[in-house]
């Protein structure tokens, strides 16, 4: 096995499967390490026992153990375990300037600048607006509650072709119907000759004679290297912003900046328990991702809401009660069985935070610090409970909390930790995902994110992919 590359990237979902096809395409010899191992329909399971969740899933708990930030850990990444929600950022996102004054996107990077690459990410996935048909009751009941207050919800995108509406998106898809990364992007990079090694876990990169060395554990010969001319750091916020880390002493001129801005997206899930009288529509049922998102709220509060269904599993995870209740106990007992089929609404909210977070090392394992009562978070959290609360008043519905005291904010919309900018101080990375100080490497995945995408960011992470990809392309 030859160990020269052209390109080595270290991370096989959104932000490494796609360089790596259009590397290849242009002619390089791409390497692809991915620590996950290839998981297709026959080895998914429509299942929530964590036993076999683990197989395809990275947990990684914030220093406090208050939240498991999770991930996907296979080949294809996050793609194979996402619920599939895939809209494009609103235009306001590339604007964001956060609370310390600092203007996150780089003036190059303009919704349309992203809209062709948007559009190649949603042609290659076959990602499309689902169809009403295709909305479970779920959403169209959230749709009805958007409705009383004058205001409108409208259906989601999503890479799904002849859904069945089974719920088990984020354990693998057994029917084939989610169209990730394994059903585009990476056959057609392995048609083009990309050689993927699964089980292969990138410690270290260090810089050496025309390019890079990448210092990983290969499943079969323990420590090993390889050596890039290009490397594509694509391992996630937390994976990557700790490769970079790890390399400190042998990258000397790593900005500070490496691993800050931990941001969750704004990320927040809040619960609606609906007064008798609404039509049935078992909120344990249709696909994970309920189909449908209102941008009613944006103007005013730079926030989207979608729903999702509720599996029994995730409800028992998710800690839902009534403000001022206990999650537990006989009464509690009682009213799980009254809400539970068709008086329940489950939303995510998204919204735009400045990235206050960040992932450090502990005996080179990665930990995350993410503190959700600062004085910025706390106000965001304000504003969706005033949110959350206008639209339970004008539906006679009760606003449900989704911890102990307050609301869960959600641990897989992780992003920013190596983050592209303009500013040299403030982003480790380049407008274009180089990292400062070291040519030919590069961060493509949702590291490089800069700020919070108002939607899920999966659509954006792959759509920055490919335009850093396309510079790579014409310049190395
Ligand atoms: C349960 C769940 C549901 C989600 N639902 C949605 C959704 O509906 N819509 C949406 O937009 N987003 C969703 N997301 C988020 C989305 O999956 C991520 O934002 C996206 O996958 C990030 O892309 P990425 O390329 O940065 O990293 P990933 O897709 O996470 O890929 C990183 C890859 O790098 C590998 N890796 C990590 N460290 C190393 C190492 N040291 N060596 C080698 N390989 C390594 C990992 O195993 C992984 O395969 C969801 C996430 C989860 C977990
Ligand atoms: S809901 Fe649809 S996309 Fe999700 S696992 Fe079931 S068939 Fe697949």
């Amino acid at each position: 096995m030859s160990n020269l590359y052209d390109a080595v990237i270290i991370g096989s979902g959104f932000g490494g499967s796609i360089p790596a096809l259009r590397l290849a395409q242009n002619g390089k010899k791409v390497l692809v390490l991915e620590q996950g191992y290839r998981n297709t329909e026959n080895d998914f399971r429509q299942s929530w026992d964590p036993k076999y969740l683990v197989k395809m899933n990275q947990v990684i708990p914030s220093d406090d153990y208050a939240v498991f930030y999770r991930s996907g850990m296979t080949l294809g990444g996050g793609s194979v375990v996402f619920s599939g929600l895939m809209n494009r950022a609103p235009s306001e996102v590339f604007q964001f300037v956060d609370f310390r004054g600092y203007k996150v996107w780089p003036d190059a990077v303009t919704r349309q600048v992203m809209d062709p690459y948007y559009a190649m990410v949603e042609q290659m996935m076959s990602v499309r607006q689902a169809t009403w048909d295709e909305v479970p009751k779920t959403g169209g009941t959230f749709a009805r509650m958007m409705d009383t207050m004058g205001l409108t919800c409208d259906r989601a995108n999503y890479p799904y072709i002849n859904c069945r509406q089974c719920g088990f998106c984020e354990a693998g898809c057994i029917y084939g119907a989610k169209q990730s990364l394994m059903f585009n992007y990476i056959p057609q990079a392995e048609g083009a000759g990309v050689e993927f090694r699964t089980g292969c876990i990138a410690m270290t990169i260090l810089p050496g004679p025309g390019g890079y060395s990448v210092q990983y554990m290969d499943p079969h010969s323990g420590q090993t290297s390889v050596q890039g001319t290009v490397v594509i750091l694509a391992a996630g916020a937390i994976g990557s912003a700790a490769i970079l880390l790890r390399s400190k002493q042998y990258l000397s001129q790593l900005s500070p900046q490496v691993g800050q801005n931990f941001n969750n997206n704004g990320d927040l899930i809040v619960g609606f328990e609906l007064p008798d009288g609404w039509p049935p529509f078992y909120s344990y049922k249709g696909r994970t991702n309920a189909g449908v998102m209102t941008y009613a709220f944006w103007d005013e509060y730079r926030i989207t809401i979608h729903t999702g269904s509720v599996p029994p599993a995730i409800f028992s995870g998710l800690n839902i009660h009534r403000p001022g209740e206990h999650a537990w106990g006989p009464g509690f007992k009682q009213w799980t069985k009254e809400i539970y089929f068709s008086k329940l609404i489950m939303c995510v909210v998204i919204g735009l935070v400045t990235g206050e977070g960040y992932v450090y090392l502990n005996n080179d394992y990665p930990l995350v610090h993410f503190s959700p009562t600062t004085p910025s978070f706390t106000d965001y959290v304000n504003k969706v409970v005033a949110v959350g609360s206008s639209i339970a008043k004008a539906n006679n519905a009760m606003l449900l909390q989704t911890r102990t005291h307050g609301y869960e904010y959600t641990a897989n919309h992780m992003l920013g930790t190596v983050r592209i900018g303009d500013d040299p101080a403030l982003s480790p990375a380049d407008p274009y995902g180089q990292v400062r100080g070291y040519p030919g490497l590069f961060v493509a995945d949702s590291s490089s994110i800069p700020g919070g995408t108002g939607v899920n960011l999966s659509l954006t992470t792959a759509a920055n992919a490919e335009r850093i990809a396309a510079y790579i392309v014409t310049t190395w």
